[in-house]
């Protein structure tokens, strides 16, 4: 089992707040997952925007991953870590021309496209710079991920996709454009899944939709299921790795791949949420009449997921050795009623100058820190 230890006498000299990355725990993860999919047809682009670190991308290029990009700043950052441009798939509602532009220069591997407007665009581009860009079309299921409302994505309702009444227009009319190489069909559902059923429902909707295509003499070279494996955020010592094995299973025993076809995924969250941790310290500790608060150094500005999603994340006390213990709402210095990372939460006897380690906070966490009330963005640290 591989357990987070924080080099705690380090830590305990150090600036913070700041982010703590287990590199080995990474490793672990990436090792973990590509031994899940070796013998298969399926290739694992790394959501960028779960965690721009150069450093993680570095270890995740290292794993032989693919990547995936949702805007131009994310293209010029895999580029920079040294992803190759033919590993890149492109997703995004609002794709600008330039950054369509900057995708067709470095030859991606993919635009997802989104829209039937933005389908012209593509083709518009690559006209004018004699080149063919490949692309998927990106499908809404329709499918209800039972996530929190904010990070599902498969609805019909959400903004993102083209509604499967729209399907059959659009790849007719992709097939059409002489610029553009109609490779695959793309879907994603949501982030945080740990119930499949509804990866299961979307492996019978992509059978139909090929079925269906298929006797169209339509076949498609790639599938891509995009990405949403959820992590423990509970557990995260007992739940360091993701359930990959069953993840790939559920697509391994549900969607039915036609001979030669790959299947692509876009994981974020599963290969990094983990791996992260923010370690802040207690700067006061108020004794209230009906809450105690344990006042810290780091806010919504450094880890805004429990702001932004009510997350939780499991604070550990990583300097007290205390028996006895006491119930906190644990809360930043930013000047907002959101700004706070837990409620009665069980910490051991806590003080001033304690260090807490917020886990499970390698994804969605440091790509979204932000200088709200001038404050500096958090620094980072790494285990060797
Ligand atoms: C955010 C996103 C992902 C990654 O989601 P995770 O939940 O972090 O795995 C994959 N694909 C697309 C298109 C996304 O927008």
């Amino acid at each position: 089992m591989i357990k987070t230890l924080f080099p705690i006498e380090t830590f305990k000299h150090c600036e913070t707040p700041f982010y703590y990355y287990d590199l080995e725990l990474l490793k672990a993860t990436l090792h973990e997952m590509n031994a899940c999919i070796k013998d298969l047809p399926y290739k694992v682009h790394y959501a960028v925007k779960a965690n721009a670190n150069p450093r993680i991308l570095h270890e995740i290029k290292e794993a032989g991953l693919s990547i995936d990009c949702v805007s131009g700043g994310e293209i010029v950052a895999a580029l920079a870590a040294g992803f190759k441009g033919d590993t890149i798939a492109f997703a995004g509602v609002g794709k600008t021309d330039k950054e369509i532009s900057l995708g067709i220069n470095h030859d991606i591997f993919c635009f997802n496209v989104e829209s039937l407007a933005e389908l012209e665009v593509i083709n518009e581009i690559a006209a004018a710079k004699g080149k063919i860009a490949n692309i998927a079309l990106r499908i809404n299921p329709n499918i209800d991920a039972h996530t929190h409302e904010y990070i599902t994505t498969g609805l019909s309702e959400n903004k993102f996709g083209i509604n499967l009444e729209q399907i059959d227009m659009a790849v007719d009319k992709a097939m059409s454009m002489p610029d553009v190489n109609l490779i695959g069909l793309h879907f994603h559902i949501g982030s945080q899944l740990l119930d499949f059923t509804p990866y299961k429902m979307l492996c019978d909707r992509i059978n139909d939709l090929q079925d269906h295509f298929e006797a169209r003499g339509i076949s498609f070279k790639i599938i891509n299921v995009g990405g949403g494996l959820g992590i423990n955020y509970e557990n995260p010592n007992e739940n360091p790795i993701p359930d990959f094995k069953n993840y790939f299973d559920t697509f391994r025993n549900n969607l039915k791949l036609r001979k030669g076809q790959e299947l692509h995924f876009e994981l974020g969250r599963a290969i990094v949420g983990q791996c992260g941790s923010l370690i802040t310290r207690v700067i006061y500790v108020k004794n209230g009449t009906t809450k105690n608060f344990v006042i810290v150094d780091a806010g919504m500005t450094d880890l805004i997921r429990p702001a932004l999603y009510q997350a939780h994340h499991v604070a550990e006390n990583i300097t007290s050795s205390a028996t006895e213990t006491a119930r906190y709402d644990i809360v930043g210095p930013i000047c907002e009623s959101s700004d706070k990372f837990a409620s009665d939460e069980t910490l051991p006897l806590t003080h001033r100058g304690d260090l807490l380690a917020l886990r499970s906070a390698g994804a969605y966490g440091e790509v979204m820190a932000m200088q709200y009330n001038c404050r500096n963005l958090p620094s980072t640290q790494f285990s060797r």
